[in-house]
């Protein structure tokens, strides 16, 4: 889905390539709990002069992710320009990725840019969402959320140090 033609750009010099991503999809595998709807992503290839391939962009999605603390799902919006670069392997070389650079193939028909738009994707989502600053989380002990209910546990009890403690002093 997320192919640049490569013979195309060379004919036309610049290719578009819009998708729209359900949750499902592979791209997203093990971050399709954090959409609900298509993730939406625009892009334009570009070919440089020198011989890179240049893809700019923007992915969007409306995001669904738990609270850290209590789990309750927060909604966000995801909005995030993307530029990459694709530098041509050269005739010998194997395609491999090696850190920042990536690499593609001139000889192959299209460029696979899935897996850079899934690198781009995990960073653009912050992981440590919060439904609210002041969100004071589940009880460790009962699980209740402490939003809602106040649980009768005491942190007391939570520390198992403790009992060792009042169990000198009541000796
Ligand atoms: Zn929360
Ligand atoms: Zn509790």
């Amino acid at each position: 889905m997320l192919r640049l033609d490569l013979a195309r750009l060379g004919r036309e010099g610049a290719v578009r390539i819009e998708a729209s991503v359900p949750p499902d999809d592979a791209l997203l595998d093990g971050l399709e709990s954090s959409f609900d709807v298509p993730v939406e992503i625009r892009l334009r290839g570009t070919s440089a002069r020198s011989g890179e391939v240049i893809v700019r962009g923007s992915i969007e999605a409306d995001l669904r992710q738990p609270c850290r603390r209590c789990l309750e799902p927060v909604h966000g919006r995801l909005s995030a320009e993307v530029t990459l670069v694709f530098v041509p392997a050269g005739p010998s070389a194997e395609v491999e990725d090696d850190g920042g650079v990536r690499f593609f193939d001139e000889r192959a028909g299209e460029l696979d840019l899935s897996e850079s738009i899934r690198e781009e994707l995990i960073l653009a989502i912050d992981p440590y969402v919060v439904c609210d600053p002041e969100c004071r989380g589940l009880c460790p002990r009962c699980g209740a959320n402490r939003n809602i209910e106040t649980c009768s546990c005491t942190d007391e009890e939570l520390d198992p140090r403790w009992d060792a403690l009042r169990a000198l002093r009541e000796e």
